[in-house]
């Protein structure tokens, strides 16, 4: 089972792995973007956990529910929204318990893709963090390991595709031929998970 201090570790994690990649992925948005997202994602994840640490929340979805806030409130641009909306969305899913399995994680987060669907309209192959999202959930199922390798592998895949959605659909086909930073950063988050549980 997981509790709300896993989750805690989750996000922490996942706030290490943006500072330490933080130039890659403002270097992966220069192409084909505004060269902002390392730096939107490490003031978000900063700002994460600030407010974890100040008063750390009792259960697993007030953790999420209070990082979604976070990120939503202090990150500007299209992926402060959109990594908010599936936190606080996935928080919610998880209900009010003090502990949830693993089975129940991977549905919530498949709720939490599912919002992040719905607010930014992109479907698999618009190379967006749905590339990476969409897989991990699939594999979450098995295990958090076998998660990370379908996040990495979905980023990996946004390459060769042209983008419909954000600014690299501004490019059209020169959009082609450049990882997505955003399945880029949802890699990150997955693998994170990882980090969590050892
Ligand atoms: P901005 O484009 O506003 O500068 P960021 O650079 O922080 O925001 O984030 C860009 C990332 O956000 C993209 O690489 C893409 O993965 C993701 N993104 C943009 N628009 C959408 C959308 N409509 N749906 C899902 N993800 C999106
Ligand atoms: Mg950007
Ligand atoms: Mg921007």
């Amino acid at each position: 089972m997981l509790d709300a201090e896993f989750f805690r570790r989750w996000m922490t994690a996942t706030a290490t792995s943006v500072e330490r990649e933080a130039e890659r992925l403002t270097a992966l948005d220069s192409p084909i973007g505004d060269a902002d997202h390392g730096s939107n994602l490490q003031r978000g994840f900063r700002a994460v956990v600030a407010a974890l640490g100040k008063e750390p929340p009792a259960t697993p979805g007030a953790v999420l529910m209070l990082a979604g806030r976070q990120l939503v409130s202090t990150v500007g641009g299209a992926s402060g929204p959109l990594y908010g909306t599936l936190l606080r969305r996935t928080g919610k899913a998880l209900g009010d318990g003090t502990e949830v399995s693993e089975e129940r994680l991977a549905e919530a987060l498949g709720a939490g893709v599912d919002a992040v669907r719905a607010l930014g309209g992109a479907a698999p192959g618009d190379k967006t963090m749905i590339d990476a999202l969409v897989p991990a959930v699939e594999a979450l199922g098995g295990s958090f390991a076998a998660a990370r390798e379908a996040a990495e592998e979905g980023a990996r895949a946004t390459t060769p595709m042209r983008a419909r959605k954000g600014r690299a659909s501004y490019l059209g086909e020169r959009s082609i031929g450049h990882q997505d930073p955003g399945a880029t950063s949802a890699a990150l988050l997955v693998a994170a998970l990882v980090d969590a549980a050892e």
